[in-house]
């Protein structure tokens, strides 16, 4: 929780209860609202679900008290369970396809993480198959398995989504998030709908993503910068449900690029790539919604940005456009 009123025992309590700050380049009769998630412990939205799923697993027995999770990550999810782990005295170890951020995989192994790496060709999938490998060799291994694991939507049901709403009222019209496993997005779905049927969610993801493959599309498969959202293998995402969203956007790099250059000097928002993302699919909502062409139960759009860009400064975010690595 972001208090400042009271003293915490440990950092664990300082997960969640993170700002909500407009989006100040959205329409004034449509404000985008975005959840600033780099408030958190571990600088993520994932850090919500490090502990969540941790504290879950111990308490439904699934995890020993002296066990060890092992788990496939772009990164962030690393983190906030390494430092969900920590505190609860669990062992971490984390397989990282090689490509993500090193930021991220240093941070992991500071919060006295293992970091195991796979070939970045083998994908998400190669890091999921050896997480399992590495499950089956150590005693007491589980693997939260993310991709798959309902603790991961419902932590954003529980805390993400019941925050929103409290800080608006209840006052939510669309909610717009990038998906990666779809966790966030569709904890928060799912709350939403059960308030207001007619609340519009879209997902959101980078060209060259296949999330395009749930809605009966054919989407052509490409290599790309946006960090952390989308997917080359739908078959991984099973959190992902096409029938609680109404619109898919895709974006590309060079305007996520752009805008996550604009959120920092317009907007003093040191955000990253799927941030910038959201950022750019939830003003073209909101325009959507000023404009007539989407009709919603209230004004509010509200949008999350993920985690910030100081974790990606080695990989040229704030260069030019052909200089970011991604
Ligand atoms: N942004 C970043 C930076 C992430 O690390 C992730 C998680 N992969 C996401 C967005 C997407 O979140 P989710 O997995 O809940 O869809």
């Amino acid at each position: 929780m972001t208090t400042h009123t009271e003293p915490l025992d440990s950092v664990l309590e300082t997960v969640g209860e993170t700002p909500l700050v407009r989006v100040s380049a959205s329409p004034d009769a449509v404000p985008v609202y975005a959840k600033l998630e780099s408030f958190n412990p571990g600088a993520s939205v994932k850090d919500r679900i490090g502990k969540y799923m941790l504290e879950g697993m111990l308490a439904d027995g699934d995890l020993e008290p002296d066990g060890t999770v092992i788990e496939p990550t772009a990164g962030n999810t690393g983190i906030g369970l390494a430092v969900a782990a920590g505190q609860l005295d669990v062992d971490a170890v984390f397989v990282v396809p090689e490509r993500f951020s090193v930021e991220k995989q240093q941070l992991m192994r500071a919060l006295d993480a293992e970091v195991v790496n796979t070939p970045t060709d083998e994908g998400m999938g190669g890091a999921i198959e050896r997480a399992h490998e590495l499950a089956e060799e150590l005693d007491g291994g589980v693997v939260p398995q993310q991709f798959q694991n309902p603790l991961n939507a419902e932590a954003h049901y529980a805390t993400t989504a019941p925050e929103v709403y409290e800080a608006l009222d209840g006052a939510v019209g669309a909610i717009v998030a990038g998906t990666g496993t779809g966790g966030t997005l569709m904890g928060m779905a799912e709350y939403a709908l059960e308030r207001q049927p007619d609340t519009r969610i879209v997902a959101v993801q980078p060209e060259g993503s296949m999330y395009g493959a749930f809605f009966d599309e054919e989407p052509e498969e490409g290599e790309y910068k946006t960090e952390g959202i989308g997917t080359h293998d739908p078959a991984t995402n099973e959190l992902f449900d096409p029938d609680l969203v109404d619109d898919l956007v895709t974006v590309s790099d060079e305007a996520v690029h752009a805008e996550m250059q604009r959120l920092a000097a317009e907007e003093g928002q040191l955000v990253a790539s799927s941030a910038a993302a959201n950022s750019l699919a939830a003003r073209r909502v909101a325009r959507e919604i000023r404009d007539g062409e989407t009709t919603v139960p209230h004004e509010a759009v509200v949008t999350v940005f993920c985690d910030s860009s100081e974790r990606y400064l080695s990989k040229g975010v704030y260069r030019s456009f052909e200089e970011w690595e991604g």
